[in-house]
């Protein structure tokens, strides 16, 4: 992707068709943290889009399996409605980090000094990837049910859809943001930076600009914070 200086993201608005996609250029010289959360946005962005329609069929037919159960459905008829909907994504998450670690530490690497690590398989990148003490392997563990799938009992396609979005976007970014991690070398000082729009949750909002001497977790579901290597005091 390392074109003479200049690094070429390629966001994916549909998925193949050239005339949706948008590219923007971005000088690779003078990567400072604004065009780094850019750019990180748009690739995790694009995992995201990729992993949604790989699981769009399995998405409609759980969708269609929840619609049609009566309203003193069993949970073990919950459990077996949305237990493929859990591991497809558990396996889509993990494949698609799987196929882009590299791209996410590239990247990185053209923020700071950083070394390529070894790859890492999909279920030990599902194990890497952390939200608060939990890692991302554990929220999609069959438990009888998972923890993904307990919040979807006697829920319709709005939340299903939701939730579906909101556990893609907490496995990318936490796995991402550990794969970062790894990739930089072993900075002396973290940076904590929010979107700094109106989503950003309370937990995160207090935090934006933080300074801490040792990596982080990502803080909750959905966490789209950036972590930094930072040369800040
Ligand atoms: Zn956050």
């Amino acid at each position: 992707m390392l074109t003479a200086g200049i690094l070429r993201v390629v966001v994916g608005m549909g998925h193949i068709s050239t005339t949706t996609n948008k590219q923007i250029f971005i000088d690779c010289d003078s990567m400072d943290e604004d065009k780094f959360i850019a750019a990180d946005e748009l690739l995790l962005g694009d995992i995201e889009q990729e992993i949604y329609s790989e699981i769009a069929d399995v998405v409609e037919r759980t969708i269609a399996q929840m619609e049609s159960l009566p309203d003193d459905a069993a949970d073990s008829d919950y459990d077996a409605a949305l237990g493929p909907l859990n591991d497809a994504l558990a396996s889509q998450i993990g494949y698609a980090m799987f196929l882009h670690q590299q791209d996410v530490s590239d990247l990185a690497m053209r923020f700071a000094a950083g070394t390529m690590p070894r790859m890492r398989s999909p279920a030990q990148l599902m194990a890497a990837g952390r939200i608060s003490g939990e890692t991302i392997a554990s929220h999609f563990e069959r438990r009888s049910p998972s923890r993904f799938m307990a919040n979807l009992f006697g829920q319709g396609r709005k939340q299903i859809e939701a939730q579906v979005r909101a556990a893609i976007a907490s496995g990318v970014w936490a796995i991402a943001g550990n794969t970062q991690q790894i990739t930089w070398d072993e900075p002396a000082k973290w940076k904590w930076l929010t979107k700094e729009d109106e989503m950003v949750c309370g937990i995160c909002r207090p935090l934006n600009g933080v300074i801490f001497t040792e990596p982080k977790e990502k803080a909750h579901w959905a966490c789209r914070c950036e972590l930094l290597p930072s040369a800040g005091a």
